[in-house]
């Protein structure tokens, strides 16, 4: 690779042994591995790291934490996760259940004009027979309109069926596998729905076309539909009543989880089927715990579980911060900032501008640094640090 220089004589300075003593440093200030990439520097080992370059030290040797407070932050990490995927599929059975509503009380309203009309058409002076044509003509239109549609690719030709997100290069430009698209609702809610308003269209104007014709007493027709519509009008409030308990269910789960009951979620990591985010560029990878989108903006959410500090710890602001770097190199979008959690109601804005960005480059050239060359000690002189730490059990400078 160009941009990579000679290796420098590894100078092993007091602390730990390196774990990539093979890397090399690159023009850029970072550490390369022999394939030409940046030393791989997950979000959590920079949240290690900060906290004590020693504890990083002892995990990225295989030493596993071990305390009470992992095993319970793992269970309140999966209760969040499911508590937010919950309110994920409130929040989609109550646009669907709007939806089919709508479309619902489109029928009464068609109801409730053939109530009228057909009681009603014979005082007129219509020719009913030329009306009736006139609708069966309708229908046929509005069918090969919908057959057409179904068959020429117009939605590629507009250009409908783009990326969701603006190509720019070095950018990937579909990111469905991680995110779903903005509004996403699948099937033919998103797909189909001009084919679908010209298909029940054609079938709404041939049924009036027909009944026009063959219904020879219209009284009695309006009577069968007065009666139908009120039926449909029972049957479209049990999905408006559906739909607002969804909505009740949604709101609670929304206000649990600090969010708007309009927060899209994006994406929710439950640990196996996630995708990891990869910045190629600085070898910063990691999972996210929530994505949302809040004013049309891919937001990250880092949750903490345990004690609530006064102020967020450094160690966990980096961690959140590098989530909006990932973020930004997946989506090709800045998040403006990335949210950090502590429990249920205490919630950080952690904003991601040039200088977040340069302090966490800084933070992973640093880590990059000891990767490559060792010497990770403790960092601090607090005796609580220690008594926290997880990884205490195997660390010879335990100041407890
Ligand atoms: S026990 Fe103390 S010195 Fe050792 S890794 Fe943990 S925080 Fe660092």
């Amino acid at each position: 690779m160009l941009f990579l220089v000679m290796a420098e004589k590894k100078e092993v300075s007091t602390g730990s042994a390196p774990t990539h003593p093979e890397a090399v440093k690159g023009e850029d200030g970072r550490w390369h591995a022999s394939d030409g990439r940046p030393l791989p520097v997950s979000a959590s080992d920079l949240e290690r790291y900060t906290y004590c370059p020693l504890s990083w030290h002892l995990a990225a040797t295989g030493t596993s934490g071990k305390s009470e407070a992992i095993e319970e932050g793992k269970r309140q990490h999966q209760a969040i996760h499911e508590s937010i995927m919950d309110l994920k599929g409130h929040q989609f059975q109550t646009q669907k259940n709007l939806l089919i509503w709508q479309w619902w009380f489109s029928i009464i309203v068609i109801l409730l004009v053939d109530t009228v009309a057909f009681r009603y058409i014979d005082d007129i002076d219509l020719n009913v027979l030329e009306f009736s044509r006139f609708l069966a003509v309708g229908a046929l239109s509005f069918l090969l309109v919908g057959v057409m549609a179904l068959l020429v690719p117009w939605r590629v030709t507009i250009g409908l069926n783009r990326p969701f997100l603006p190509k720019k290069e070095g950018h990937v430009d579909h990111i469905e596998p991680v995110f779903e698209p903005h509004d996403f609702m699948g099937g033919w809610f998103q797909a189909g729905l001009l084919e679908t308003f010209m298909f029940i269209s054609a079938i709404v104007l041939a049924l009036h076309s027909s009944a026009l014709l063959f219904a020879e007493d219209r009284e009695q027709a309006s009577f069968v539909l007065a009666f139908t519509t009120v039926g449909w009008t029972l049957l479209a409030s049990v999905v408006l009543r559906r739909a607002l308990k969804n909505n009740a269910s949604a709101e609670s789960l929304a206000q649990e989880n600090n969010l708007n009951v309009d927060d899209e979620i994006s994406y929710s990591d439950d640990e196996e089927k996630s995708r990891l985010l990869v910045d190629d560029e600085t070898g910063l990878r990691g999972r996210p715990d929530q994505i949302v989108i809040i004013d049309s903006e891919f937001i990250p959410v880092e949750q903490k579980t345990g004690k609530v500090p006064k102020r967020p710890h450094d160690s966990h602001r980096l961690q959140a911060l590098a989530y909006a770097r990932l973020v930004e190199k997946t989506t090709g979008r800045s998040p403006p900032y990335a949210l950090l959690r502590y429990g249920q109601d205490n919630l950080h804005q952690l904003i991601w501008d040039a200088e977040a960005e340069e302090e966490l480059f800084a933070k992973v050239r640093e880590v990059q640094h000891v990767m490559a060359e060792g010497g990770a000690v403790r960092n601090h002189e607090r005796p609580g640090k220690c008594q926290h730490c997880s990884r205490r059990h195997a660390c010879g400078s335990s100041l407890v």
